[in-house]
Formats: C-alpha cells, sequence, structure tokens
C-alpha cells in the first residue's frame, strides 16, 4: 500500500510540475506576440508630496491586455518575461514609452522641472549588454528634461556584482538619471548597500504600511526607515498608501512623498495627462 501511494504522490507532483511547465510555456509564446501586437500598454501612477499634496512625478507599471484572458497582473508574467529574455525587449520598450510621454508632457508644460518618473526595471534587464547605452539613446532621442528619468532598482540586481552595479548607475547618474531602491526593507542586506550605491530614494514596500494604523512594530520599522532615509539626505516615498490614517501618521513621520489608491491607482496615458491638468 505504502509503495502504490508513493508511486501515486510522484505522479501526481510530476503531473503538477508538468501543468506548471506547459502554462509557462504558453505563457511565453503568448509574450512573444504580445509586443507586436501592442498588447502591452503603460498605467501611470501619481507619486504626491505628503506636505503639500502635490503631484511629483509618477511610476510607470506595465499592464499586458491579453486578447482571451484579459488582463493579466505583472506579478505573473514579469517572472516568465524574465526567464525567458523577453524582457531585454519588453524593458526597453517601456523606457521608450515613458521617455515619450516625459517628452509629451514637458512640452505640453505639465511636467515641471523637480518632478520624476520611476520606470521598474528587472535584474536581467539592467545586466544586459547595452543597457547603460540604450537608457542614454532614448533620453536623447525624446529629448527628456534632465533630472526627470528616475530609475527603480531592487537589492536582487545588486547582490551578486555589487561593483558592476555601482558602475552602471554611475554612469547613468552621469547622465541626470536618479535610482530609487524599491521594495525596502523585504531583502536581506539593504542597509549596507545604502552606502555604496549612487541610490536617491527609498520606497519603503507597502507590506510595512498596509498595518501602520494597528500595528506598533510596523509603526516603528517606518518610522526608523523615514529618519534614517532623512539622516542620509535620501528620499523616502511610501508605497501603497490607501487611507487617511496611514497618510496622517506618515505624515507625523515627515515622509517625503506617497503612492497608493488612497489618492489614485495606476492610470491610462490620458487619464494622468488630466490629473497632470488639474
Ligand atoms: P512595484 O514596483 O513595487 O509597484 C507597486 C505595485 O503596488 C504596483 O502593482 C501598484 O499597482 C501597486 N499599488 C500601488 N498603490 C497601491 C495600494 O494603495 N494598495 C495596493 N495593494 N497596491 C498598490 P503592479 O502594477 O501590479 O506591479 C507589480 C510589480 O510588477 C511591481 O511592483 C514591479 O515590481 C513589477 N512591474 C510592474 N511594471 C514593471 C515594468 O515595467 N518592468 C518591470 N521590470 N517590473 C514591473
Ligand atoms: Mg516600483
Ligand atoms: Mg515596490
Ligand atoms: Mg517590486
Amino acid at each position: 500500500h505504502v509503495k502504490e501511494k508513493g508511486r501515486d504522490a510522484i505522479e501526481f507532483f510530476n503531473e503538477d510540475m508538468a501543468d506548471k511547465v506547459s502554462a509557462q510555456l504558453v505563457m511565453e509564446g503568448d509574450l512573444h506576440r504580445a509586443l507586436e501586437q501592442q498588447q502591452f500598454v503603460l498605467h501611470y501612477q501619481p507619486k504626491l508630496d505628503i506636505e503639500t499634496g502635490e503631484v511629483v512625478g509618477a511610476e510607470a507599471l506595465l499592464r499586458w491586455q491579453h486578447p482571451e484572458k484579459g488582463q493579466i497582473s505583472p506579478m505573473d508574467f514579469i517572472p516568465v518575461l524574465e526567464t525567458s529574455g523577453l524582457i531585454l525587449d519588453v524593458g526597453q520598450w517601456v523606457i521608450e514609452q515613458a521617455c515619450q510621454s516625459l517628452a509629451i508632457w514637458s512640452s505640453k508644460g505639465l511636467w515641471r522641472p523637480g518632478m520624476t518618473m520611476s520606470v521598474n526595471i528587472s535584474p536581467r534587464q539592467f545586466r544586459g549588454a547595452s543597457f547603460v547605452q540604450d537608457v542614454i539613446d532614448a533620453l536623447q532621442r525624446y529629448d527628456v528634461p534632465p533630472g526627470a528619468l528616475d530609475i527603480e532598482v531592487t537589492e536582487g540586481i545588486i547582490i551578486q556584482r555589487v561593483d558592476e552595479a555601482i558602475e552602471t548607475m554611475s554612469t547613468l547618474a552621469a547622465h541626470q538619471v536618479s535610482f530609487s531602491l524599491d521594495d525596502f526593507g523585504t531583502g536581506y542586506s539593504s542597509i549596507s548597500y545604502l552606502k555604496r550605491l549612487p541610490v536617491s530614494t527609498l520606497k519603503i514596500d507597502k507590506s510595512f504600511i498596509r498595518d501602520l494604523s494597528h500595528d506598533r512594530s510596523d509603526r516603528v520599522l517606518v518610522e526608523t526607515i523615514i529618519t534614517m532615509a532623512r539622516l542620509l539626505d535620501l528620499n523616502v516615498v511610501a508605497e501603497g498608501v490607501e487611507t487617511a490614517e496611514q497618510l496622517e501618521i506618515l505624515h507625523t513621520y515627515h515622509c517625503h512623498s506617497y503612492q497608493g489608491f488612497y489618492f489614485s491607482p495606476a492610470v491610462p496615458e490620458i487619464q494622468f495627462e488630466a490629473l497632470l491638468k488639474r
């Protein structure tokens, strides 16, 4: 009996694995077509100054409209883009689109100096041979205002090859590109990297914001991160602000800015432009 069960368990496991692999392959095939068939679109989530309530920039977030399955979450398809290598083309497309929007908004006088457009970069894209040059080309092609482009990286980018990461970032920093450390607090060793990396902003992960109004240890952590960032001359952005209460707490901690459903989720380009005109 034990043997039977054991064998069944293995077969079940194998089938499950096979299902996952084939689902991944199907998605990979769909993603191959997605770029040429224009199924990707960028949405923009406003970043706001906590003190003044003014829009201080945006984060570009990738959306995939699947012809049959509807909108698929980036959490589900970005890992597939990464493993398949498609992230190189899609990631470059994201940079170009964001730069194009920036160019349009600044030519209309809607993008004020000091505002920043954040673009998420995944590890494989960051390490790509042409990454630095591709970003510089996009800045020039679209005549992006100096200082307007911000690149969001996670610790995953840095962990293996710190010196290479520093070099990549420094080269782009010389072209007025700024860097934000995304999902701050969720990795292992962020604090030791802070000293070495040319990062200008910390983004506090939304998992620390969610329970801010009733979890004392989250409050201590968030206040400590903000205090540390301020002492290190870094900007702090809180992610995932959904309530007035969370915003008020962040205000008392002197957090610089925030993003979240409380003000607005990521919205299509036209809607974001309307928001800039308000
Ligand atoms: P992220 O960079 O940390 O982006 C923030 C995520 O939080 C976004 O999810 C955003 O829609 C969501 N969010 C914003 N405000 C709130 C809120 O108040 N409450 C809650 N619950 N969520 C909020 P999204 O758009 O699903 O993106 C998920 C992740 O996918 C991003 O996390 C980022 O890591 C990745 N991603 C998105 N676009 C790109 C891209 O163009 N390139 C790369 N490499 N990664 C991307
Ligand atoms: Mg981000
Ligand atoms: Mg984040
Ligand atoms: Mg993230």
